[in-house]
C-alpha cells in the first residue's frame, strides 16, 4: 500500500490549511504552517493563476490527507456519498467521520487520527463489546466504544484527553474520560465539521 512517509507538516504548508496532523504540536506556535504559511520549495512564495481544476483537486487532496485516507478508498467514499439520498459532498464528509479511527481522534483517545488508526489497529478498543481493529469500520448511533482494561495505563490517553479538554468533544459523540467510553448519540451533521472545507470542489472534481 502507497504510504507517504515525509513530513506532515509541508502536507499542511502544500495544501495552504492547518491539517491538525500532529497532535498538540498543532496548537502550539511551534505549528510550521503558522510560522510559514506558504507553500513549501523555493517557489513557495510566488503568486500564481490557480485554475478551478487545481483548486478543485487541491480540496480533495485537504481532506484526503486530513482524514488520512488513500485516493481509491476515497474515491470508493465518494461513490457511495453520491449513491446515498441527500447532498453528495455531505453525505462524503459524514462518511469520513464516522470511520472508527476518526471517533477515536474525536473522543480524545489519540492525538491524531494517525495515532487513532494505530492504536486501533493495535486492538485498544471494543466496539459494543466486541473486538474493534479496523480503522475504516463504520459507526451507528448507539454504538459504545471503550478503550480496553489493559490498555488504560497508556500514557498517550492521558495526554490526548488533555488537547481534547482544549479542542473539545463534537456534540454528536459523547466521553465519559474517567470510564474510558465514548458513546455515539447522533450522526455528524455539517455544522459539527467546523474545519474549512468545501466540499462542493471535491464533487465538482470527481464529476468531470
Ligand atoms: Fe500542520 Fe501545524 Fe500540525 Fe504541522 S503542526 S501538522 S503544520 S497543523
Amino acid at each position: 500500500m502507497a504510504k507517504y512517509n515525509g513530513s506532515k507538516c509541508r502536507m499542511c504548508r502544500r495544501e495552504g490549511s492547518k491539517l491538525f496532523l500532529k497532535g498538540d504540536r498543532c496548537y502550539t506556535d511551534k505549528c510550521a504552517f503558522d510560522r510559514r504559511p506558504y507553500a513549501p520549495g523555493a517557489a513557495g512564495r510566488a503568486r500564481k493563476k490557480v485554475s478551478d481544476y487545481a483548486l478543485q483537486l487541491r480540496e480533495k487532496q485537504k481532506v484526503r490527507r486530513m482524514y488520512g485516507v488513500l485516493e481509491k478508498q476515497f474515491r470508493g467514499y465518494f461513490e457511495k456519498a453520491d449513491m446515498q439520498k441527500g447532498v453528495t459532498g455531505f453525505n462524503l464528509l459524514a462518511l469520513l467521520e464516522r470511520r472508527l479511527d476518526n471517533v477515536v481522534y474525536r473522543l480524545g483517545f489519540a492525538n491524531s487520527r494517525q495515532q487513532a488508526r494505530q492504536m486501533v489497529r493495535h486492538g485498544v478498543f471494543s466496539l459494543n463489546n466486541h473486538k474493534a481493529n479496523i480503522p475504516s469500520m463504520q459507526v451507528k448511533v448507539g454504538d459504545v466504544l471503550v478503550v480496553n482494561e489493559k490498555h488504560r495505563k497508556n500514557p498517550v490517553l492521558a495526554e490526548a484527553q488533555d488537547v481534547t479538554a482544549r479542542r473539545g468533544c463534537p456534540t454528536w459523540l459523547e466521553v465519559d474520560g474517567p470510564n474510558f467510553t465514548g458513546t455515539v448519540k447522533a450522526l455528524p451533521q455539517r455544522e459539527d465539521i467546523q474545519f474549512p472545507i468545501n466540499e462542493q470542489l471535491i464533487v465538482e472534481l470527481y464529476s468531470k
